[in-house]
């Protein structure tokens, strides 16, 4: 197996996700199986308990684990599944070194960061491949100079240690300011940052380097020169100019792939990279044009809903068309509905927790049920509508979820007995992979053309069993059910061009060209009853 370390320096947002993750296709397309995995430095166990203010979405795996959404882009560039052994965060490390301090595994030693920390991050280097796996990518969040990494970049020094020499390569992803004042770019604090990394005694073999401008000859030298790698692995990765899917065929260009191929001496013949390609070529040049509004709480914020943009441009691709995202905040739509949903093609509302907002949602889905516009419901959205058609289809007034009204009359949304956990706030999460079937009859059926599915769930508020008779008579269609525990996992109106909305995170299991699904057959339900 062999072993590419990702860091990064001068600033955060680098981008240094993306890379990996467009590194990892450009190996598969070669033939070699990848697998990504990310160390992260902060001290939460996971970021399952961090607001998407601080950290953006929560990225589900089918494991159940609940991860950073650098997670996200691994699994949609390359194939490769991951598992919760794929993301570390200090705080895991911690939790583990200290739970076997007090079982007495350490046998009287001083437990101490090196060797007890730095070997348990160690094992997770050598532990995060697997039988199936040639090439390792692993990315260290954070900034180099960040007093929290230091303990992964000397587990990682010392693993390059422990290998051959052609086994593990350094690619330090870092930017070139560009200062307007003095027309040019800046290569300065790039070498101070290697420098940083030499000091701990890691050399880069691959300097990957941001810029907003062509590099020019005299700066790759000088780079190559200051930072001690050969000009040629001094790379120029632009910002892209339509989509982050750019990113390999840029990567390609500058041939980033020959030098890790070479580095890590591995036999690969070379690749047209016609998968990436078409989908570049599809985003380029759309037949169609479609607008989709995103109801949500964190909608100013650009990682929040990473997933489901994703997945949206993902279903554009398949569906050639070019989708513009509308994003609403839910206070809004509150004040003035029709001025914010009427010339919108499709209404998707995501997954979240918490009121606020609800009642803005609720309207929102009352609107697509009332006025044929399609519909899409994750999660959350799935509870929304099922509350919107209690209240006004079914006539079960101020009918609400537990979590948003804990004394309504009529629990639609409810946690079951089974799932009350005074323990955690609120009760446990369903997390992770679980089958449903489908109905034949359902527009989920046509999508994914078989009955039995399985998707990645988040929640832990249902749809409440004690209600599904009285909201099937008033014509909702019960289309997916957990075949295990009998939980209602999809909703649809059947008299409706398109209304579907489920309890899971279809948006966790989408690729540029590999659509969803449900979030192909939205757009083009969008597209086809477009306004
Ligand atoms: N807050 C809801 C629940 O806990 C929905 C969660 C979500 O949308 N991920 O069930």
């Amino acid at each position: 197996m062999k072993y590419i370390f990702v860091t990064g320096g001068v600033v955060s947002s680098l981008g240094k996700g993306l890379t990996s993750a467009a590194l990892g296709a450009l190996l598969e397309q070669r033939g070699l199986r990848v697998r990504l995995q990310k160390f992260d430095p902060y001290l939460n166990v996971d970021p399952g308990t961090m607001s998407p203010f601080q950290h953006g979405e929560v990225y589900v795996l089918n494991d159940g684990a609940e991860t950073d959404l650098d997670l996200g882009h691994y699994e949609r560039f390359t194939s490769g599944e991951l598992s919760r052994l794929n993301n570390l965060t200090s705080g895991k490390v911690y939790e583990t070194v200290l739970q076997k301090e007090r079982r007495g595994d350490y046998l009287g030693a001083t437990v101490q960061v090196i060797p007890h920390v730095t070997n348990e991050i160690k094992e997770r280097i050598y532990s995060g491949g697997g039988e199936d796996v040639d090439v390792l990518i692993t990315e260290l969040g954070g900034t180099i100079g960040d007093i929290e990494g230091l303990p992964f970049l000397e587990a990682m020094r010392q693993f390059a240690l422990e290998v051959e020499r052609e086994d593990v390569l350094f690619l330090h992803c870092t930017l070139l300011p560009y200062l307007k004042a003095a027309g040019e770019l800046k290569t300065k604090p790039s070498q101070q940052s290697v420098a940083k990394l030499r000091e701990i005694g890691i050399q880069p073999n691959i300097l990957v380097c941001r810029t907003e401008q062509p590099m020019t000859n005299d700066m790759r030298q000088k780079l190559s020169l200051f930072c001690n790698v050969p000009v040629k692995s001094v790379i120029e990765e632009m910002d892209v100019e339509t989509s982050i899917y750019e990113l390999p065929l840029a990567l390609k260009a500058e041939q980033i792939d020959d030098l890790v191929i070479e580095h890590l001496e591995l036999h690969a013949p070379d690749n047209d990279m016609k998968v990436w390609h078409d989908v570049v070529r599809r985003l380029k040049a759309p037949l169609h044009k479609v607008e989709i509004g995103v109801v949500g709480k964190y909608i100013e914020l650009q990682d929040a809903y990473k997933s489901v943009y994703e997945s949206i441009i993902h279903a554009g691709i398949s569906n050639d068309a070019s989708v513009r995202i509308v994003r609403l905040d839910a206070e809004e739509i509150e004040k003035d509905p029709v001025k914010h949903l009427a010339s919108l093609d499709g209404i998707l509302i995501p997954g979240g927790f918490g009121d606020r907002g609800t009642e803005g949602k609720i309207i929102a889905a009352r609107y697509a049920r009332e006025n044929g516009t399609p519909y899409f419901g994750l999660c959350l959205g799935m509870q929304i509508a099922v509350i919107e058609y209690a209240r006004n289809v079914a006539d079960l007034e101020a009918a609400n979820s537990t979590e948003f009204d804990s004394d309504t009359p009529h629990p639609v949304i409810h946690i079951m007995d089974d799932q009350k956990d005074l323990t955690t706030k609120g009760g446990n999460m369903r997390l992770g992979a679980c089958p449903c079937r489908l109905s034949e009859d359902s527009n989920s059926y046509h999508a994914y053309e078989q009955i039995d599915i399985e998707e990645r769930h988040r929640h832990r508020f249902e749809f409440n069993n004690a209600y599904r008779a009285e909201l099937e008579k008033n014509g909702l269609r019960i289309a997916g059910v957990n075949p295990e525990r009998d939980l209602v996992e999809i909703i649809e109106i059947p008299d409706h061009p398109w209304f579907v909305a489920v309890q899971f995170h279809p948006e966790f299991k989408s690729k540029p060209n590999a659509a969803h699904p449900l979030f192909a057959n939205f757009i083009a339900a969008a597209l086809k009853y477009k306004k």
